[in-house]
């Protein structure tokens, strides 16, 4: 009578069986790190979908903290922060800049 044998390892296994428990249990710790790949596949597509507000919020905080700190540059060397047309224009520009390093 002819033994089923696990296709992995070689050891006697029941009859229907290709692989032994064992080597089954080592191809299920295989599994998470191939499921981990698709679920940082899922998660990148799923922060293409909501990407605009996301990124808008990350530049805006960013441009605050560029506003504090020209602020308190302005602070440090004029003695007292002044509030200039230029500064907004550049600030705008900015902040344009800041959003489309977020966006792409
Ligand atoms: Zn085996």
């Amino acid at each position: 009578m002819q033994e089923n044998r696990c296709i992995c390892c070689g050891a006697v296994i029941p009859e229907g069986m290709q692989v032994c428990p064992e080597c089954t249990e080592e191809q299920e710790d295989e599994v998470p790190e191939y499921s981990l790949i698709v679920l940082q596949k899922e998660e990148q597509e799923e922060g293409k979908e909501m990407p605009f507000i996301l990124s808008f919020l990350i530049a805006a905080g960013k441009y605050m903290l560029i506003s504090l700190a020209w602020m308190a540059l302005e602070k440090h060397f004029y003695g007292e922060v002044q509030p200039r047309i230029v500064d907004d224009i550049i600030g705008t520009v900015l902040f344009f800049y800041i959003l489309k390093g977020e966006i792409l």
